[in-house]
């Protein structure tokens, strides 16, 4: 059996907070022992109310934050410890595309030597020819026509620019992206468009794509599995079939109930949630979603639930599901 592309084991991100409180530091939990893999050619979409920690969790796997516990594993290889010599072949094997390509692109940089930067950084063109080459693949692969590699990154429309997002990530040749809410700011019909474009490049290419997320409509049309986020942690994680047809946790049902379904007779029943989410500097005791879970008991106020398998694949953290199924209203239909 080969080892997955990544392993996430128990990964931790606290951050420090300014001053003590009666000498006692306090911390952000932002990311509070998550575990998760992705393999090859697969897509995992990391989703969740912003806030939760997604994006935290990207940015310890790009290692743009050092990791506080726990491991991050490329292609067999421990990432999260390594000095920045040694991780240097690594960083071209993990790329991003941002919400905002414009905070990635240099806006007195053409789009030419922004492409060219990581395949000369990486020494993946051996000569000039080579070079034009790649760079001209890139743009046919992203739907931008050639003659563009001469602009600047604000001759371009919002869409246009995230395809020079995405034609920048490929030309690391990387063998997963990160794309940090790479849609969120799009119009519908781009968000599509860019959805449908990367959908084609990971068939194409073979890659494996961590798309975080807030939103579970665009999610449905282009992930193999979710992992849904609460607070620094993993509150379900299962297939995409799974998580949408039949979930295993309160708040992933309390997601889905908002997701307009295509079918206008086949109406979802909206569940509110009450309250905000808890601060991460002191998250509630137990289940971390039992102040906001419409089917919290007692149990939920004092022990935390640990996340256990469901059925095969499918994965969810929820006291409810060590009940019969009748008496599961997860499964029963029966609200609290
Ligand atoms: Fe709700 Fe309790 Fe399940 Fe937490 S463990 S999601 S509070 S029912």
């Amino acid at each position: 059996m080969t080892a997955p592309l990544l392993e996430v084991n128990d990964l931790k991100m606290h951050f420090p907070l300014g001053g003590a409180l009666f000498g006692e530091r306090r911390y952000v939990y932002a990311v509070d022992g998550l575990s998760f893999r992705v393999e090859r050619g697969e897509t995992l979409s990391l989703v969740g109310e912003s806030g939760c920690g997604k994006s935290t969790v990207g940015r310890a796997i790009l290692r743009l934050l050092k990791p506080t516990g726990g491991q991050v594993v490329l292609a067999g290889k421990r990432i999260d410890d390594m000095g920045s010599a040694k991780l240097r072949p690594y960083r071209r094997r993990v790329q991003v595309v941002f919400q905002d390509p414009f905070s990635s692109l240099n806006p007195r940089i053409r789009v030419r030597d922004a492409l060219a930067e990581p395949i000369n950084n990486f020494g993946l063109a051996k000569d000039n020819a080579e070079l034009t080459r790649k760079l001209n693949m890139l743009m046919d692969k992203v739907g931008l026509p050639r003659e563009a590699l001469g602009r600047w990154p604000h001759e371009f429309s919002g869409g246009q620019r995230q395809r020079v997002g995405i034609a920048r990530a490929l030309a690391a040749e990387p063998d997963l992206i990160v794309c940090d809410e790479a849609v969120s700011a799009l119009d519908v019909s781009v968000k599509a468009q860019i959805v449908n474009l990367l959908g084609d490049l990971q068939k194409e290419l073979g890659l494996a794509l961590l798309f975080i997320s807030h939103d579970l409509a665009i999610v449905e049309h282009m992930t193999h599995r979710v992992a849904v986020m609460y607070l620094g942690k993993i509150a379900e994680i299962g297939t995409k079939r799974q998580i949408f047809a039949r979930p295993r946790h309160p708040y992933t049902e309390a997601l889905l109930s908002a997701v307009p379904t295509p079918d206008p007779l086949a109406k979802r029943e909206r569940i509110m949630l009450k309250g905000d989410v808890p601060s991460p500097i002191s998250p509630p005791s137990g289940c971390r979603f039992h102040t906001r879970c419409p089917y919290a008991f007692d149990r939920c106020k004092s022990e935390e639930p640990r996340l256990r398998e469901v059925e095969k694949g499918h994965e969810a953290a929820c006291h409810l599901n060590d009940r019969d199924a009748q008496d599961n209203p997860l499964l029963s239909g029966a609200r609290a």
